[in-house]
């Protein structure tokens, strides 16, 4: 880093799909903060979704792993981090039905080392903040109407939202008996650029060009919630800005979609920029195959905490998003073909 900026902002998981994001946003709308990316790349990192945000001057990667304790507690001194907003997870439900195990190792112990080595060195910790990115999986399934909201009982049943539950419980456990400053927030499903191809949409817009099958698990009918990565980075900063100690904060935007009208959509906007005819419709390659097991029914989540307490609010609209981040996918070949040379099984899709 060749300035130490105003604050200065320890982004773990900072090359993945949200924390790279979040670095631009970051870049864009507070240029003053200083930026250290901190991830181990590992699958799921890439150094080039990070672009141009690598020659700021107020920026500066370092490769580690957050179970890493020595390493971050060098990190934490010799940058004088202010705040630390942890995205770094294994994030891939149907990896963590295969390998749960690297998500307790990621996602519980290195939540776990993160806590552990901020209470060493933050000898002030009211001048420190820590930001645990959580999910609303952690709330378990809904059944088809009502939402969750901050107060609702944790019932996580997949080992993806086991392991970021007990992340969360970690992080509260470490407020309330070290008085650790700490915010945790919940994002329902992001969308936008940057989202490695074993996701629902980077996944259908990739396999589509390619002419291979749409798999569209059990009957189509599980519903998320979409927001665009750029308001749940709003949401993040606004909490690490204006959020209480000891408080969670809920993200939503409201745009719930069944998985089959999600990819519906995404056949009708593939075939307005690709100019298909009806023979050749993207919809034709949609094909339904056996359920996961454990698939979450339906998430949605109450944002009026955010709203009300940090003044948050989701601006981009789900259609003109959706249709921006489909031209996104198609206009970045150069981002998305190494991945898929790299020839790394890309497991199902769904979040
Ligand atoms: P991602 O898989 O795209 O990125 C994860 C990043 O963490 C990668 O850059 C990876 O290299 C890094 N990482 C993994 N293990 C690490 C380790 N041991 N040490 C250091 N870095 C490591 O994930 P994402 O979709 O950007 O999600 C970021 C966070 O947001 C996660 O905590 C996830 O639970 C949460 N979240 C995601 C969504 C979503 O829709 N994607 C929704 C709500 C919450």
């Amino acid at each position: 880093m060749r300035d130490k900026g105003t604050m200065r902002l320890l982004v773990c998981g900072g090359a993945g799909f949200i924390g790279s994001n979040f670095i631009h946003f970051l870049i864009e709308h507070q240029p003053e903060v200083a930026i250290v990316c901190y991830d181990e790349l590992t699958y799921a990192g890439n150094l080039a979704s990070l672009g141009t945000c690598l020659q700021h001057p107020h920026f500066e990667f370092v490769r580690g792993d957050i179970n890493n304790a020595e390493l971050l507690r060098h990190i934490l001194q010799r940058c004088s981090i202010d705040h630390v907003i942890n995205f770094a997870a294994e994030t891939h439900v149907d990896r963590s039905i295969f390998q749960p195990l690297s998500f307790v190792d990621t996602n519980v112990h290195g939540t776990a080392t993160i806590l552990e080595t901020l209470r060493e060195v933050w000898t002030d910790p009211q001048a420190h903040r820590l930001v645990q990115v959580s999910t609303d999986e952690v709330f378990g399934s809904l059944g088809p109407h009502g939402s969750f909201d901050e107060n609702s009982a944790y019932r996580p049943n997949s080992p993806y939202s086991a392991s970021k539950a007990a992340a969360d419980h970690l992080v509260d456990a470490y407020h309330t008996t070290y008085g650790l400053n700490t915010v945790v927030t919940h994002c329902t499903n992001n969308y936008g650029p940057y989202q490695y191809p074993e996701k629902l949409i980077p996944y259908m817009i990739l396999a589509a060009l390619e002419d291979r099958p749409l798999p569209i698990y059990g009957d189509g009918q599980n519903v998320r919630d979409w927001i665009h990565v750029k308001d749940h980075c709003s949401g993040v900063w606004a909490a690490l800005t204006r959020g209480s100690t000891g408080r969670h904060y809920a993200f939503g935007s409201g745009c719930e979609r069944t998985n089959l009208e999600l990819v519906t959509l995404l056949c009708w906007l593939l075939d307005q920029k690709l100019g298909r005819s009806a023979e050749q419709a993207t919809s034709r390659l949609m094909t339904f195959i056996q359920d996961r097991p454990g698939h979450d029914r339906r998430y949605a989540l109450n944002p009026s905490r955010a709203r009300t307490e940090l003044g948050w609010e989701p601006v981009v609209d789900f259609e003109p998003g959706l249709t921006t981040t489909v031209r996104w996918y198609l206009e970045h070949r150069e981002w998305w073909q190494p991945i898929l040379e790299r020839k790394a099984k890309l497991h199902f899709y769904h979040q």
